[in-house]
């Protein structure tokens, strides 16, 4: 078998009872790709997963890896693996033995398996703690031996729910570095649910937007940021303007926003909000109809000119960075 291939879904549906969780979603992940589902609470992202991992009934549509339909068969057989939000490990074992639990189930013989486990400790760096139980690592420690235990049966394509929503902001960020490193190490794809915007620009090649059970818009990370398609995707990426013009609709990004004296831009707004970042800082003026609009200025240039709340102020912006949206 290929570790490498591609995964796609084809008009994949998931109902539960009269609720359409996901609504015939069509997507090619490439061979190798590092790419995260990203949208709000309920719009159908761990659905998606759960049925590609085949720890969910798909009800319409399939899921064909490498070139071969997996919809109806067991997890194990798929060629996929899991990583759980909560880790899921057993708490009376080692975590060697947690590692190779899927070889034990197999029934692959102990010392072969504890060969394998350790080589996967050792990808993840617990070599030094195969002895322990659960309850004696960190979080962060948990979450390797959770990608040591996924890893260990050679799947093709690693699904990870949320894996990092369970860590200080702090290890998260060196996790994330970690996750990244890992998949190009391997070259098998990762796919990895989110509902933050900053974790899926900081790993993702491609980024899958989704709203209410549909893919919103998909494409490469910097793409899905400078190229939103709709207001939504503009609002959900963070960072943007959207502005209901008598023209249309647009999204400007925060950054590319001048603050000028008042009539002196293409608006005129009231500064409703300051707020210090460290190196910007984020001004916030309500426009006409009221719509907020936000200018990130550098820290040094709001210095230079310094605004208060109340006062009125121009706002500028060059046609290039106008990015027009479809409803
Ligand atoms: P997300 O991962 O984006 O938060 P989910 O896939 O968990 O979204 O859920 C999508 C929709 O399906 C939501 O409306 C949710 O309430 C519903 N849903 C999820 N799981 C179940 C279930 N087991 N039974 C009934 N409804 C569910």
């Amino acid at each position: 078998m290929t570790r490498h291939a591609d995964l796609e879904l084809v008009a994949l549906t998931k109902r539960y009872g009269g609720t359409v969780a996901v609504d015939a979603i069509a997507h090619r992940f490439k061979a190798g790709v590092y790419a995260c589902l990203l949208g709000p609470s309920g719009c159908g992202k761990s659905s998606t997963l759960r049925m590609i991992a085949g720890h969910e009934t798909v009800s319409d549509g399939s899921i064909v890896l490498a070139g071969r339909d997996v919809s109806h068969l067991p997890p194990a057989r798929r060629g996929t693996a899991m990583m759980f939000q909560n880790y899921a490990l057993f708490p009376h074992l080692s975590v060697r033995d947690n590692v190779s639990f899927s070889l034990r189930m197999a029934g692959i013989e102990k010392p072969t398996r504890d060969k394998r486990a350790d080589e996967m400790l050792e990808l993840v760096e617990m070599t030094a703690l195969t002895d322990r139980k659960p309850d004696q690592l960190s979080g962060g420690q948990q979450q390797r031996v959770a990608l040591a235990r996924a890893l260990i049966t050679r799947p093709q394509v690693l699904l990870l729910d949320e894996p990092l929503s369970a860590l200080d902001p702090f290890l998260r960020i060196r996790m994330r570095a970690e996750l990244k490193r890992l998949q190009r190490e391997l070259g098998i794809s990762f796919i990895h649910v989110t509902h933050g915007q900053d974790e899926a620009l900081a790993l993702a090649d491609e980024i899958i937007v989704m709203n209410d059970a549909r893919i919103e818009q998909a494409g490469p990370a910097r793409d899905v940021f400078n190229r939103p398609k709709t207001a939504f995707v503009a609002r959900f990426m963070g960072g943007h303007n959207v502005l209901n013009l008598p023209q249309g609709n647009i999204a400007l990004r925060t950054d590319e926003m001048t603050v000028t004296a008042a009539q002196a831009g293409r608006i005129d707004g009231r500064v409703i909000g300051i707020e210090y970042q460290g190196t910007h800082v984020a001004l916030t003026a309500e426009v006409a109809g009221g719509q907020d609009v936000t200018a990130l200025m550098l820290d040094t240039d709001f210095l230079q000119t310094p605004k208060d709340l109340g006062e009125v102020i121009g706002l500028d912006w060059e046609d290039r960075v106008a990015h027009p949206l479809s409803a």
